[in-house]
């Protein structure tokens, strides 16, 4: 799941280093700004969107632990490792909205449709994301990567139920609660249980309630010869734990890019600089690939910017394990600076040289005094 959400910080408008105040300042003074209850009808669902934003990133930023999550694996793995309902839990929405003299309501509203506390009840652990960077050669060779995984695991002792529970007294059990607004009824998510219906009477004390339990597991990675950047990896069964299924581990892939190489699919490109002696006399030159070098005959006469195949000296394709060609383009270099001696000896070529020796310039001249003609 490529993400496309806005980084947190730039959403609060706060730098990578804020301080927890002026994460509360900044996040106070946009609340402030888009609450959907100061905005006219007409931007209403606009303004709760903006809202929903804003809040989550305060939730997350304002959080030392979660900050820290987001700090390391981005929202790819935060958002795999916390449900709507986790990011939610525990944040401090009350002071901010007490002295804004707004209702703090609105997050019953605005959040109980999302589903918060579903995640609980499904019994399947959460996917995790993971981003792992390689190099060029790791992608094009494959490589097996340990990687170390913080996850939450059901907790043994309890088995994942937070120690033993009664029905919840605020919402008697449904996991909403219905408030009288003028002429409609308005339910949401109850927040004595998160949604749940049950609390924990005593808590588990090997996981004080929570019902999983954070461990780090150490998790080979094999990683195929010939990925890209963008791809991803699936890790069946190594996401979180659930007190039915586990959750998959999807590892994003990130190539770094090579000084010399691009590539196309399993092609590797290379731009190989030649000389004008060596383009007009013709050369032998040797051209990296990604294992060594190779030797290349580049014919007398060749213009900048053609291409060589070299076969068989691409890359792995990932898809059928078929290797690539090197594609190599060359390209003439005229010289930058000339002394005097050396300037003589272009000169004298120069006037040795006919249009007859420039097949493209006699063509394009050719054409050139048709047009002028008309
Ligand atoms: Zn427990
Ligand atoms: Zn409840």
């Amino acid at each position: 799941m490529p993400t496309t959400k806005r980084d947190y910080y730039e959403i609060l408008g706060v730098a990578k280093g804020a301080s927890v105040d002026e994460i509360k300042k900044a996040y106070r003074q946009l609340a402030l700004k888009h609450h959907p209850d100061r905005v006219g009808a007409d931007h209403k669902k606009e303004a709760e969107e903006k809202f929903k934003v804003l809040s989550e990133a305060y939730a997350v930023l304002s959080d030392e632990k979660k900050r820290q999550v987001y700090d390391q694996y981005g929202h790819a793995g935060f958002d795999q490792r916390y449900s709507t309902e986790d990011i939610f839990r525990g944040a401090d929405f009350s002071s901010i909205f007490e002295d804004l003299g707004v209702g703090g309501s609105i997050f019953g509203d605005l959040f109980g449709g999302l589903g918060l506390g579903g995640g609980r009840r499904s019994g399947r652990g959460a996917d995790l994301e993971l981003e792992l960077t390689l190099s060029f050669e790791e992608a094009a060779k494959g490589i097996t990567r340990t990687v170390t995984v913080p996850r939450r695991e059901v907790c043994h002792d309890c088995r994942g139920e937070g120690g033993e529970r009664i029905s919840c007294s605020a919402c008697h059990g449904s996991g909403q609660l219905r408030q009288a607004a003028g002429f409609m009824v308005i339910a949401r998510t109850c927040s004595r249980c998160g949604g749940v219906g049950s609390t924990v009477k005593k808590p588990c004390p090997k996981c004080r309630g929570e019902g999983r339990i954070e461990v780090e597991r150490t998790i080979e990675v094999k990683v195929p010869a010939g990925v890209e950047s963008g791809m991803r990896l699936r890790l069946s069964g190594e996401g979180e734990g659930g007190t039915r299924a586990r959750g998959d581990l999807y590892v994003h892939l990130r190539v770094k890019p090579h000084p010399l190489f691009q590539r196309d699919g399993p092609h590797l490109l290379l731009e190989y600089p030649v000389n004008v002696a060596q383009a007009a006399l013709g050369a032998e030159v040797e051209v990296p690939t990604i294992n060594g070098r190779v030797s290349m005959k580049i014919p007398s006469g060749t213009q900048s910017g053609t291409v060589f195949r070299v076969r068989g000296k691409g890359l792995a394709d990932v898809h059928d394990g078929r290797t690539g060609d090197l594609l190599v383009r060359v390209t003439v270099e005229i010289p930058t600076s000339l002394n005097a001696s050396q300037r003589k000896l272009v000169e004298e070529l120069g006037r040795s040289l006919g249009d007859e020796s420039y097949p493209s310039r006699r063509s394009f001249l050719a054409k050139l005094k048709e047009l002028l003609k008309r």
